[in-house]
């Protein structure tokens, strides 16, 4: 396919996914109706397909109040929370020391400051979990409050762009909460120890998802695994993050159709990167357990197809043969460079394991991670991808799996 062609398939795809499907958390109608998409394309382009069927878990609100007598403040049910309708007398809390020294049984505990300064990883996430966040989730449940507030700051490196952000996102954490703006949560300091009335119309729903994932090429020989994840948060089309990561999975099905190497090329797409039990990733862990010795590669997309600046490709602990082919890659192709280090992605999970990975991203987006404000919002959509990124990245992978 040439330029021109790819750079109209890209769109393509990617007008359908952000587009016609938008949103695609896990468990959602439109996830599944996006691996559907992949399915038939793979299947359509030769490749060895197959899904593997994921238990997850759905999550609707109908929203959330909190009123104190005729005073009412807004707030936001926190995503994968339980709902509730509760009356009790408001706690204020802002570190761990003061939450440890405090009897919150039965309380409507509100948490800002210190304390709700970075989004608390899920109780279960198995690639990032930090003792502090672990110490304060503990306490919360030993201390059994009715509920929990949350008044949350700006935060754009770990929480993206979103403002206010939801302290804890995590459908295993089994305590009632909503959160708020700071600035909210300033005016509600002054009702601290009156009873407050909280309602949050949150449901979990049992739902189904599932990993896409097609091979090609030799059995005998050592794979490459090419990795995408295919969900996005609540809220978000997902273009950015990670729709552009996902069509260069489906130009490369088109690219390598004929591929003959001696290599196996895997096509993976991944669902849950951006959801609280990272599903779909534990399961390809499950899945390939004594077995990730035999990856050559992992090429993992996430990030890729930012309107201004370059793509760009980060590499973690490559053989110097692997090394030498992508500097190859990086010094034939226009449109890419070498990238900074970076571990928020699926790549990370293939390093873990000790396999040789490149991650393929945006250079402008990896300088601006901690002061953008576009990640996991609404306006991650079409107006911020170039399609001619997105195809160059696809053109300069399929030129590096052909070296190899
Ligand atoms: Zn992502």
């Amino acid at each position: 396919m040439d330029k021109t062609n790819l750079v109209k398939e890209a769109e393509k795809h990617l007008k359908f996914l952000c587009e016609e499907i938008g949103e695609r958390r896990v468990g959602g109608e439109g996830n599944r109706r996006s691996t559907e998409y992949l399915k038939t394309i793979f299947i359509e382009s030769g490749w060895n397909t197959e899904e593997t069927l994921l238990q997850v878990m759905d999550w609707k609100t109908n929203g959330a109040t909190l009123t104190y007598e005729d005073r009412s403040f807004e707030v936001f049910s926190s995503h994968y929370s339980l709902g509730c309708n509760v009356k009790g007398e408001l706690m204020a809390v802002d570190s761990i020391e003061s939450l440890e020294h405090s009897d919150i049984e039965n309380k409507i505990v509100l948490l800002y400051g210190k304390i709700a300064s970075e989004q608390i990883a899920p109780k279960n996430f198995p690639f990032w979990n930090p003792e502090e966040h672990q110490y304060l989730v503990s306490l919360l449940e030993k201390g059994k409050p009715q509920a929990i507030i949350t008044a949350t700051e700006r935060n754009s490196s770990l929480a993206g762009g979103v403002y206010p952000f939801p302290l804890f996102e995590d459908g295993d954490f089994d305590i009632p909460s909503v959160f708020m703006k700071d600035t909210e949560g300033e005016k509600l300091l002054t009702y601290d120890g009156k009873r407050v009335s909280l309602m949050s119309e949150a449901v979990r729903i049992p739902e189904t998802a599932y990993n896409v994932i097609c091979r090609k090429g030799s059995n005998a020989g050592k794979r490459i695994v090419v990795t995408a994840h295919i969900d996005t948060k609540i809220g978000t089309p997902g273009a950015i993050d990670n729709a552009t990561g996902v069509t260069v999975l489906l130009l490369l099905a088109d690219m390598l159709k004929n591929y003959q190497g001696n290599r196996q090329v895997e096509l993976v797409a991944f669902n849950g990167e951006d959801y609280y039990g990272a599903t779909g990733q534990r399961k390809y862990i499950q899945q390939n357990e004594g077995r990730f010795g035999d990856i050559l590669l992992n090429i993992n997309i996430d990030g890729a197809g930012y309107k201004d600046g370059l793509s760009c490709f980060s590499v973690f602990g490559l053989p110097k043969d692997i090394e030498a082919a992508t500097e190859w890659v990086i010094e034939t192709s226009d449109g890419i460079v070498e990238g900074l280090p970076w571990y928020q992605g699926d790549h990370s999970l293939f390093i873990q394991q000790n396999c040789p990975a490149i991650a393929v991203s945006s250079d402008w987006f990896i300088r601006n991670m901690g002061n953008q404000e576009i990640t996991h919002t609404s306006k991650d959509n079409l107006s911020v991808v170039n399609y001619e990124r997105v195809a160059e990245c696809a053109e300069g992978i399929v030129n590096l799996i052909n070296r190899l």
